[in-house]
């Protein structure tokens, strides 16, 4: 049987992430994400109203025209986990095939409130919830396994498609985390056992896999924010942390700190109330009984005001805007935008990496330059990363052992790092390591 790799987007920029493999006639394709930086878009923003052919104009969306219609029939769209770069443009492209949207039930659930928010969106009765560890048949050659992992979001899998030439493992993204604060440690037992049964390819992320060493375990990043939270004493100033909002396990650990040390957190931003409310709702997290969340403008600035009459010593606000992004509730209370006045020896923590682009930096230091100018004390880096290091990824080719790999989720210097990598992993450049480019195919059957 004839299979055919397609690159379709995410393979020349972190973001936009799509990958169709073609088996015969029969067509799957993983994650249709959107890219936020290029459009200064951030985790906050609506992309609705503005035109498809705009979106993969300004390269914010994956131009999907290098998928013809002679090539076969889209089964299944399958999507990993629930990050706005993999799922943020299925409002837009989806509706173009007539296929299930298949996912696990959180990244499910943040799909359908996607496609709630956009009237272009269509039909979402096409969605689907497998759970990790299920399998689906997809077509009389296809099953779908998800097998479970762990990420910086919550619910997250490896989608494995069963092929009669072997297995297609689509590894974005990942950490093999040991010790998850929320949910199981990736099924490694599975992973070696698909090894065995034979991998035909490995599209596998390789955000940092010019990190050497292991990437850090949650269980650290809870350690970092609780040393910081927990250990000042008689403290009357605020404290407020930023962190990414669909990072629900960092979450419950910062709302957990704020508990222990006798403060009622408060969820802050539009998109820090979706991701926790929907997890809480789904059972999938469970919260201090005293947290709260506020989503928009209004009910957020009358929380602050209502922060600032009873104390900011009984509240601590989790907010968004890690990266300074305008209209963020922390860049909003650094410009004094909002009733909540940051003043001498207050406490603002990052729990957050700076997503190394200019505009963040800048954007960043910007915000941080105005809590300083007033006193504010600002924490930085109290985190870990959610992907994947080197020798996170020399371990999951030794369970795998795949004949085929093709980096994807990242730039050049991202990929060209991983296919030097491979060249290492015994693995040969063009023939069995291969570094594609959006709009590219490679046959590897
Ligand atoms: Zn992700």
């Amino acid at each position: 049987m004839d299979i055919e790799i397609i690159a379709i987007g995410g393979y020349e920029e972190a973001g936009r992430n799509m990958t169709a493999v073609r088996c015969g006639r029969d067509i799957v394709i993983f994650d249709m994400g959107l890219r936020l930086d290029q459009t200064t878009l951030n985790e906050d923003a609506d992309i609705v109203g503005m035109q498809v052919a705009d979106l993969v104009k300004i390269k914010a969306i994956p131009d999907d025209s290098v998928l013809k219609a002679n090539d076969g029939t889209v089964k299944a769209i399958v999507c990993s986990h629930g990050h706005i770069d993999h799922i943020g443009a299925i409002p837009m492209l989806a509706q173009r095939y007539n296929a299930p949207i298949i996912a696990t039930p959180y990244t499910t659930e943040l799909i359908r409130q996607q496609m709630a928010g956009d009237t272009k969106a269509g039909d979402a009765a096409k969605l689907m919830a497998l759970k990790a560890g299920q399998r689906y048949t997809l077509s009389q050659n296809l099953i779908l396994e998800f097998v479970r992992t762990q990420h910086s979001i919550i619910d997250a899998v490896t989608p494995v498609l069963h092929t009669p030439e072997g297995a297609i493992v689509y590894a974005l993204d990942f950490k093999l985390d040991r010790t998850p604060v929320i949910g199981e440690p990736p099924d490694v037992a599975r992973l070696r056992q698909i090894g065995k049964e034979g991998v035909l390819a490995l599209i596998v992320e390789c955000t940092n896999v010019g990190k050497k060493g292991r990437c850090p375990s949650e269980r650290i990043a809870r350690d970092l924010v609780r040393d910081t939270i927990t250990t000042y004493e008689d403290d009357k100033n605020a404290i407020i942390v930023s962190t990414f909002s669909s990072h629900v396990s960092r979450i419950k650990t910062i709302a957990e700190c704020a508990h222990e040390i006798g403060r009622k957190p408060v969820l802050l931003g539009r998109s820090m109330e979706k991701y926790a409310t929907i997890a809480e709702q789904m059972k999938l997290v469970s919260f201090p009984e005293t947290t709260s969340a506020f989503g928009n403008r209004r009910t957020i600035d009358r929380t602050l005001r209502r922060i600032m009459k009873g104390g900011k010593d009984q509240f601590l606000p989790i907010v968004t805007g890690h990266q300074g992004e305008p209209g963020s509730v922390l860049t909003r209370i650094a410009t004094g935008d909002t009733p909540y006045q940051l003043m001498q020896g207050d406490k603002v923590i990052f729990s957050a990496n700076i997503i190394p682009t200019p505009l963040n930096f800048g954007q960043r230091h910007l915000i941080e330059a105005r809590m300083q100018l007033v006193g504010a004390r600002v924490f930085e880096d109290l985190h870990v990363s959610g992907h994947a290091y080197r020798e996170d990824h020399y371990e999951f080719i030794q369970f795998l052992q795949p004949e085929h790999v093709i980096p994807a989720h990242g730039g050049m210097t991202m990929t060209a790092e991983y296919i030097l990598f491979a060249g290492e992993m015994g693995y040969t450049p063009h023939a069995t390591a291969h570094l594609m480019k959006n709009g590219q195919r490679v046959k590897i059957r």
